[in-house]
């Protein structure tokens, strides 16, 4: 047993765990965090980089994207990694779509725009104003570059005197304040096992007993082949309507679906909806599908991909741009919550399920849950 002993031992260095370490460290706690791989590669380092609040309902969910956001920010100062406040344009290619912006604008938008085709190609130059209705833009959404946040987050926190960070480590067991791994063990006051969707290595009998759902996402990466291009906001369209939350108690919500639910099947099917986020090198991400419950399925399907493209030319050209890269990603879900926490033991948690929502949520939900663990 090594001697040192530590406030707190995250497992996982994705974000939610990367959250943990500087809620920790920020109130002055010893941690020490273990990462199976030489560096996080899963979900939290494969995203859109989004930091979201759009995608969160109304109240609390979007209040704490909101306090996420100034945590990035925050963040995003000290350790110097790049962030785009940009926004995000929802953009109507029919009338009920329309519809749909319109009355959450009416509900809930109280920093949201309703914009015409006109207005919305001057925010966003490459939408073809001819093809759409109208749009929403909203100013609170932002984009980071994932893999770069996730590296540079890291890098500060190695360097911080109170952070151990053990790259390459995988635990195989964490409880009772004690985490052992193939080089040793150490002692912690607290565990907080943040293991994305890897459910065979910690507590994989809790996991499979819980109603949690695995989900792959496709997506793509372009760079222009020439000059400069700039998208402006996030840009998505109707599809994103029928995803998020946030749309859920509009009238209109239920008519549109239908439709698309006619018109569009295989979208329906695979789950896609389609969204063009900019990084800090001109690259365009764009995605995604949800395949929900698939086990062991390693391949990417062209099919996929070809529809995500199809839908969004309809509106935004895929022109001058090529293919770079194409990928998936896997998180899992907590249907019906916005995360997944279990409580092994006395001092031991499990966090995870943050879905589709995570770069959004997480920073914010380990500084609310740091202060509620030592509130007495
Ligand atoms: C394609 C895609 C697009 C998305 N877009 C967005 C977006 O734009 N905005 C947004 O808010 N969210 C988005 N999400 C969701 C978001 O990426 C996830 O919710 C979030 O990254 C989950 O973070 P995590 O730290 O919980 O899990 P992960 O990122 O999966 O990290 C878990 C880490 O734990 C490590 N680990 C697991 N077991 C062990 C062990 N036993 N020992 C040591 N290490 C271990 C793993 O190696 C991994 O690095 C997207 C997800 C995908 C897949």
């Amino acid at each position: 047993m090594k001697t040192r002993n530590f406030d707190i031992a995250i497992v996982g260095a994705g974000i939610t765990g990367l959250s943990f370490a500087c809620a920790a460290v920020k109130r002055g706690y010893r941690v020490i965090l273990f990462e199976k791989n030489e560096q996080a590669c899963s979900a939290s380092v494969r995203n859109f980089g989004l930091i979201w609040p759009m995608g969160q309902s109304a109240g609390p969910g979007y209040e704490r994207a909101i306090k996420s956001r100034e945590l990035w920010l925050q963040l995003a100062r000290e350790t110097g990694f790049w962030v785009s406040e940009n926004g995000s344009l929802f953009v109507a290619l029919h009338e009920d779509e329309m519809q749909v912006l319109e009355e959450y604008h009416k509900n809930f938008g109280s920093v949201t725009k309703i914009l015409s085709p006109s207005e919305a190609s001057n925010v966003s130059s490459h939408i073809l104003k001819d093809k759409i209705r109208g749009a929403l833009f909203s100013p609170h959404e932002m984009t980071i570059n994932p893999p770069e946040a996730i590296q540079a987050i890291t890098k500060w926190l190695k360097k911080n005197n109170n952070v151990e960070v053990r790259n390459g480590e995988m635990v195989y067991e964490a409880g009772n304040g004690i985490i052992r791994t193939s080089s040793g063990s150490w002692k912690a006051d607290n565990i907080f096992i943040c293991s994305g969707s890897v459910t065979h290595t910690l507590y994989s009998d809790v996991l499979k007993q819980q109603n949690l759902v695995s989900c792959k996402l496709q997506m793509m990466k372009f760079r222009p082949v020439r000059g400069t291009f700039n998208i402006g906001p996030t840009i998505c369209g109707g599809l994103t309507l029928m995803h998020y939350d946030a749309f859920r108690h509009c009238p209109s919500i239920e008519k549109m679906k239908k439709r698309i639910f006619s018109e569009l099947p295989e979208y329906v099917r695979y789950g896609i909806h389609v969204l063009v986020a900019q990084n800090n090198y001109n690259e365009l991400l764009i995605g995604d599908s949800h395949e929900y419950g698939i086990e062991i399925d390693p391949f990417i399907k062209t099919e996929i991909n070809k529809l995500i493209l199809k839908y969004l030319d309809q509106y935004f050209p895929i022109k001058n741009l090529e293919l770079t890269n194409i990928w998936s990603g896997i998180y899992l879900k907590n249907p019906g919550n916005t995360e997944f926490v279990y409580r092994a033991d006395s001092s031991t948690f499990l966090i995870t399920g943050f879905g589709g929502g995570g770069m959004t949520l997480a920073p914010a939900f380990a500084e609310d849950f740091l202060t509620s663990l030592r509130t007495p």
